[in-house]
């Protein structure tokens, strides 16, 4: 990148092909929308097959989009994403690890299954499907990781352990990947997003006294909405981020800095 180089296009995602995990739903469905948008072409993951609405938002798009379904708790379904994704667009430059799950429950009633539930997808998948993505990615010595953090990546909680133990690790192989990964010309990040309107977020929204609480610490003083993190991950899929590594990115509307 020079001076005199820079351009919009540097935020152009033409010609690349990025798998999103969990790309059907939720913040999941706006990094879809949003990668399409700036011309990647799509390989969405997806735990069912309900995939007409995320069909209709990308009508338009420049990129093609295939929809896979996966159970990414499953690691013999794990291991065939990334060559799934390699048949049909012959290779994959980007790769955002969204899918994730939380179990609510105290702590001295904590199951055992819901531990290794949330374990298995929000940090074994992370790990599986970024080490075979970054295979093919080191191959041509290119490509972009995002992992999806959380503030559970920075703050304890309450009542979801694995979901807390599981950011945190994600906060850490994003540093761990970063570091090895530099020397192909791969960039490891990851979006720590805050409070956002979704269906996993829906059991506290609708506890008014938590409700409340939250909205009160946020200086944005709302509640996300998924699209606020459209340009983020557009950005880190992009060569306008090409120096940046191992950071997480809060997009919090300031939850942090309270
Ligand atoms: P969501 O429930 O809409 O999305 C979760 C996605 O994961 C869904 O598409 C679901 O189908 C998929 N998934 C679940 N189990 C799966 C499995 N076994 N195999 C394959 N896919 C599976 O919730 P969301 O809020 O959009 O969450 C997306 C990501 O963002 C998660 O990693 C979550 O931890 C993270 N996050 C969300 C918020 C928020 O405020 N909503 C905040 C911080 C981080």
């Amino acid at each position: 990148m020079s001076l005199e180089n820079f351009t919009l296009d540097y935020f152009s995602l033409k010609g690349r092909t990025a798998i999103i995990t969990g790309g059907n739903t939720g913040l999941g469905q706006a990094y879809t929308v949003a990668l399409a948008k700036a011309g990647a072409n799509v390989f969405v993951v997806t735990h069912g097959t309900n995939w007409d609405e995320t069909k209709q938002l990308l009508s338009g798009s420049e990129g093609d989009a295939e929809f896979y379904q996966a159970d990414l708790s499953d690691r013999e379904q794990l291991q065939k994403v990334v060559p799934a994704c390699v048949e049909v667009f012959g290779t994959v430059d980007i790769l955002v690890n969204n899918a994730g799950t939380i179990r609510r429950n105290p702590l001295l009633e904590y199951k055992d299954e819901d531990w290794d539930d949330v374990m298995a997808l929000n940090l074994d998948a992370v790990y599986f499907l970024s080490q075979a993505a970054a295979k093919v990615m080191a191959e041509k010595r290119a490509g972009k990781i995002i992992n999806i953090a959380s503030m559970l990546s920075f703050q304890g909680g309450k009542f979801i352990p694995p979901y807390t133990a599981s950011k945190h690790a994600v906060a850490g192989l994003t540093k761990s990947f970063a570091n090895e990964l530099a020397e192909h010309n791969i960039q490891v990040n990851a979006i720590a997003p805050g409070y956002f309107a979704t269906k996993n977020t829906a059991p506290i929204r609708a506890d008014e006294k938590r409700n409340a609480e939250i909205l009160s610490r946020i200086p944005a003083g709302y509640w996300a909405d998924p699209s606020d993190l459209m340009g983020t991950v557009v950005y880190l899929a992009s060569k306008a981020s090409d120096y940046m590594n191992g950071h997480v990115l809060a997009v919090d509307g300031g939850w942090l800095a309270r």
